[in-house]
């Protein structure tokens, strides 16, 4: 009974706050980009529920792969990483959701291609840990700060889904 076609025009605007819980920030590495992943990436956090509230193809600059991995930075592999980042463009999202962080996570799998668990992005896509195709923020904190990175003031955009009263209760 809660869903009726009319239920979008007349959910108010404050009503639809309910609606609004956490968000993620993932993104189409250099190499998923260059294999011709993106929709099919794209597709599984559509498919599963996920509202995409941000999307733009971007060459990074070095400065902000160094600054997104910074945590990385004393790591062996980071200059590589660095290279890796700029060596293309990637494919900037944000998505929300309820526990879409976690959820993100796992729909993206293992760090290391050959430990990411089949079904999940890695698992089927990829076979190399410098060679991922996908990030994803790692917590709720980080996402907010992701997003504010990768996208600034401009690019997220807040939009009611017709959808949603058949993906949330
Ligand atoms: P995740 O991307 O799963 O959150 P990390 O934050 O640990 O994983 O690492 C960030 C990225 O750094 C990885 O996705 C991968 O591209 C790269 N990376 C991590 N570990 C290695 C490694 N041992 N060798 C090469 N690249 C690595």
């Amino acid at each position: 009974p809660k869903i009726s076609t009319h239920r979008q025009a007349t959910v108010k605007p404050q009503a639809m706050a309910r609606f609004e819980t956490e968000k993620t920030y993932v993104m189409v590495k250099p190499d998923g980009v260059q294999r011709g992943l993106v929709g099919n990436i794209i597709s599984r956090f559509e498919t599963k529920g996920f509202h995409l509230k941000g999307l733009k193809l971007f060459q990074c600059p070095k400065e902000l792969a160094e600054t997104h991995y910074g945590d990385l930075s004393e790591k062996p592999f980071f200059p590589d990483l660095v290279d890796y980042i700029v060596s293309g463009p990637v494919v900037c999202m944000v998505w929300e959701g309820p526990g879409v962080v976690k959820s993100a996570r796992k729909l993206i799998g293992a760090t290391n291609p050959l430990e990411s668990e089949p079904g999940t992005i890695r698992g089927d896509l990829a076979i190399e840990v410098g060679r991922n195709v996908v990030h994803g923020s790692d917590s709720v904190e980080n996402g907010e700060k992701e997003i504010g990175l990768w996208f600034g003031d401009e690019g997220v955009i807040e939009w009611e889904q017709a959808m949603s009263p058949w993906l949330r209760e």
